[in-house]
C-alpha cells in the first residue's frame, strides 16, 4: 500500500462550499493527483475541546456550524460514511503515546471538514471522521498528536489538518476576493511560515508565537493554525507550498503536504 502524505489546507471561508474560484479548483486537483485514501481523518479548526476527542459516528451529520451566510450553504450535505474503526484506531495511537483521548460516538462533520471535502472527494464516498484541536494548548502538542498519528499514511488514511495558514476575521476586506492581495502583516507571517518549513526550522515554526512576525495579529486565536502543526506532525518534511494566495487581504489560503514525494 502506497504511503500517504499528510495535508494542511486552508479552508477559508464557508462560502468556498458552493463558489468556482482559484481555491475550489486547487482543492480538487489535489484530490484527483493524490492516491486514493481508503479513509480520511479530519482535523478541524471548528472542533476545539479541552482534551482530544475523536468521533465514531457511523453515519455522521453534516454541521452547519456558521451564521448569517446564503441560504444555499445551509442545503449543502456531505454524506461520507464515518470510519468507526479509524476512530479506534486513532484512540490505540493516541492513548499509546501519552495523548489521553475520548471517542464521541455522534459528533458529525463541521464546516472546516465538509468544505475543502466537498471539493477533494465531491462523490462523498471515502469513509471520514473528525479529531479535535486544544486552542488552549501549545503547538508541540498538536505537533505530537501528529507524530502519534504518522502510521496512519500507511495504512490508506489521508490525515488533513483543515484550519488557515493566516486566520483574522476582525481584519476581512470584503471586497478583496480570491486572488487578490493581503495586508503587509498577512503577507509577511505567511512569508515567514514558507521559508521556516523550507529551511527545515522545526524548533522555530513550533515557537512561531515568539519567533514569527506579528504572530497575534494573523492568529489571534490558534484553533485555525493548531491542524497545521499535526499534518506537520504526521507527514514531516519536507513540505511542498500550493502557495494560495489570500481571500479578503487576510485569510491565508496555502495549502501544505507534508512527507517524502514518492
Ligand atoms: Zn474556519
Amino acid at each position: 500500500m502506497t504511503t500517504l502524505p499528510s495535508l494542511f489546507i486552508s479552508h477559508g471561508a464557508p462560502t468556498l462550499a458552493v463558489e468556482e474560484n482559484a481555491f475550489t479548483q486547487a482543492w480538487g486537483e489535489l484530490g484527483r493527483a493524490l492516491p486514493r485514501p481508503e479513509t480520511i481523518l479530519m482535523v478541524s479548526a471548528h472542533w476545539d475541546t479541552p482534551s482530544p476527542a475523536v468521533s465514531a459516528a457511523p453515519q455522521p451529520r453534516t454541521i452547519h456550524d456558521f451564521h448569517g451566510f446564503p441560504g444555499e450553504l445551509y442545503e449543502v450535505r456531505y454524506p461520507a460514511p464515518g470510519a468507526p474503526e479509524l476512530a479506534q484506531r486513532v484512540h490505540a495511537l493516541l492513548t499509546a503515546a501519552g495523548v489521553p483521548c475520548d471517542i464521541d460516538p455522534a459528533r458529525g462533520l463541521d464546516h472546516g471538514a465538509w468544505v475543502p471535502l466537498n471539493r477533494m472527494y465531491p462523490d462523498a464516498d471515502i469513509p471520514v471522521t473528525q479529531l479535535s484541536v486544544q486552542s488552549q494548548l501549545p503547538p508541540s502538542h498538536h505537533h505530537a498528536m501528529g507524530q502519534a498519528l504518522a502510521p496512519l499514511r500507511a495504512e490508506g488514511v489521508l490525515v488533513i489538518g483543515s484550519g488557515g495558514i493566516v486566520h483574522n476575521l476582525r481584519d476581512l476586506d470584503w471586497m478583496n476576493r480570491a486572488g487578490g492581495g493581503a495586508f503587509e502583516w498577512a503577507k509577511a507571517f505567511n512569508d515567514w511560515i514558507a521559508q521556516r518549513l523550507e529551511a527545515g526550522a522545526l524548533a522555530e515554526l513550533l515557537d512561531y508565537r515568539r519567533g514569527a512576525p506579528q504572530p497575534a495579529r494573523a492568529h489571534p486565536t490558534e484553533d485555525h493554525f493548531d491542524p497545521f502543526f499535526v499534518a506537520l506532525g504526521a507527514g514531516g518534511l519536507p513540505a511542498r507550498r500550493l502557495d494560495l494566495g489570500f481571500d479578503m487581504g487576510s485569510l491565508g489560503m496555502d495549502c501544505y503536504i507534508f512527507g517524502p514525494e514518492k
